[in-house]
């Protein structure tokens, strides 16, 4: 038997002990994925460091701060959301219970990425935990020091036959692909996610894929160019750009390019000094490979801004690229990386639709003072999220759900989200075996007059409230003319 097939024989054991099902237990294991964190955020730190070479302070607002603010909002929403939840009734139904049950979907797999290889790993096993499911965690292979660090560590506090950490490559990750799962939650590239999608069909197993892309960024010629720069030169260059949610490319009218340039300039320097390179924030490329693939995809267009490189290091300098278009190599696959290619259009008709021909985005970016224009482009485009005016902060609510569509994505998570994404929402309705007489229209009808009324009651769904306050108001009119027939005649 392989390690990974072990791995998940194990977990489907232990899960079914029923020991996750206490909500005292899920939040016990809660509580010690929090204390690993704090008690080994340098171990943490030195793994993202080596890495993808991110200051201590860079990990710890990136990976860890989020991560434990979306741990402390499972433990303290816990019991809320577990319980079960009461929904509107029918008039067939008046008398019965009726609600929704969250329940355990069973084994997880969790499949990571390496460009925030804690945050995006540990993440969905938040919500798997709070769910109460047991989970297979598999952190990507690319950031290996992160992966070796969570191999080591992470059995040190959570359970190790419900929670085990499987460390490999491509091969390890197709052995667990083979294995039945009750849920994966995958977060990678499009191409790998349809491969995890063709695996979890042959055991009719969900998914949720939390896929990438290129995000566009409109930014209208009437807003405040300085501040929006300044906005999307921090959203582009984190993590050397190297972020799901980083504006891909920015799209406004050629009168303002030269605008947007200079600023995205003047503020690389503010953030990152006249030599990113030696500045401990910037980091590096994750791999020569991706150097390699982010450095060809700058062929044939025109360098405004940065453009210099180091193999060696895997350093890229934050570039902009200048009167790129549509047809450029550049636009031809998501970044994910230091480059901001500017394509200029002749308004937000132009913009809205360059986007549209596209692949539905993660999340669409529009810097405006108009309202009205925010509205529209919400109105007249799809996207895992729209966010007006800055980058990257709609990830840190978790009352939103994070996710793409199409081509970006599908499922959602973050606070409750993750812990509905990991559940199953099971219909409950208990009858009691009384009153018969009022099932009797259910019967094969006696009378055309039987059968009109139990058409009326199943198919019209008739509005309860509605009838009860039809009803109240039918009392109350009652109640008045009693009284005036009786004391004011
Ligand atoms: P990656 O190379 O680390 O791959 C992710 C996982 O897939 C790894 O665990 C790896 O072992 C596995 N994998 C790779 N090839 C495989 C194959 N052929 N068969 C089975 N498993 C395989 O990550 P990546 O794909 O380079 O990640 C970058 C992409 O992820 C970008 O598109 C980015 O936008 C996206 N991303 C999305 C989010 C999000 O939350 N939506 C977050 C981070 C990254």
């Amino acid at each position: 038997m392989s390690r990974e097939q072990l791995a998940v024989q194990r977990a489907r054991k232990s899960f079914q002990t029923g020991n996750t099902k206490p909500l005292e237990y899920r939040i016990h294991q809660l509580n010690s994925l929090l204390r690993f964190i704090t008690e080994r955020r340098r171990d943490i730190a030195d793994a993202v460091k080596r890495d993808l070479g991110k200051s201590e302070h860079g990990t710890e607002l990136f990976e860890t701060l989020g991560l434990e603010g979306e741990i402390k909002l499972a433990i303290e929403k816990l019991a809320e959301w577990a319980a079960p939840r009461p929904v509107e009734k029918n008039l067939l139904t008046i008398s019965d219970e009726v609600y929704v049950q969250p329940e355990p979907l069973g084994v997880v797999l969790i499949i990571g990425a390496w460009n925030y290889p804690w945050a995006v790993t540990l993440q969905p096993l938040v919500g798997a935990i709070a769910a109460g499911n047991a989970a297979v965690i598999k952190p990507s292979e690319v950031s290996s020091h992160s992966a070796k660090a969570m191999e080591d560590l992470l059995p040190q506090y959570l359970d190790k036959d419900l929670y085990p950490v499987v460390t490999g490559g491509v091969a390890e990750t197709q052995e667990l692909l083979k294995q039945r799962f009750d849920h994966i939650f995958y977060t990678g590239s499009s191409t790998v996610g349809k491969l995890v999608m063709e695996a979890a069909a042959r055991h009719l197993t969900p998914v949720t894929l939390e896929l990438g892309g290129k995000s566009p960024c409109y930014i209208d010629k009437n807003c405040d160019i300085t501040v929006a720069c300044r906005r999307v030169t921090w959203g582009k260059f984190v993590n050397c750009g190297q972020t799901c949610i980083a504006p891909d490319y920015v799209l406004c009218e050629p009168s303002i390019q030269s605008r947007v340039v200079e600023e995205i300039k003047k503020n690389i320097k503010e953030f990152y000094t006249d030599n990113p390179k030696t500045f401990e924030d910037y980091g590096r490329i994750v791999n020569q490979r991706h150097f390699k693939r982010v450095m060809s995809l700058m062929e044939g267009s025109t360098v405004a801004v940065g453009g210099d490189s180091d193999e060696s290091q895997c350093y890229i300098a934050p570039t902009v690229l200048k009167d790129v278009t549509g047809e450029s190599k550049v636009m031809k696959e998501e970044i994910f990386g230091p480059l901001l290619p500017i394509i200029t259009v002749s308004g937000v008709d132009e913009a809205i639709q360059f986007i549209n021909e596209r692949e539905k985005p993660l999340v669409i970016y529009v810097f405006s003072h108009n309202k009205k224009l925010i509205k529209r482009v919400i109105a007249e485009t799809s996207s895992g999220a729209l966010l007006a005016n800055d980058c990257l902060v709609h990830f840190t609510v978790s009352a939103l759900p994070f996710g793409g569509v199409g081509n970006s994505g599908m499922g959602c998570y973050h606070g409750r989200h993750s812990f509905d994404q990991l559940s199953h929402l099971r219909s409950c309705l208990i009858k009691q075996l009384k009153m018969e007489g009022v099932n009797s229209m259910r019967y094969p009808p006696h009378t055309a007059k039987k059968l009109g009324w139990a058409r009326f009651l199943l198919l019209k769904q008739v509005n309860v409230c509605r009838l009860r306050r039809m009803a109240l108001l039918a009392m109350l009119a009652g109640l008045a003319a009693f009284v005036v027939q009786r004391f004011l005649r």
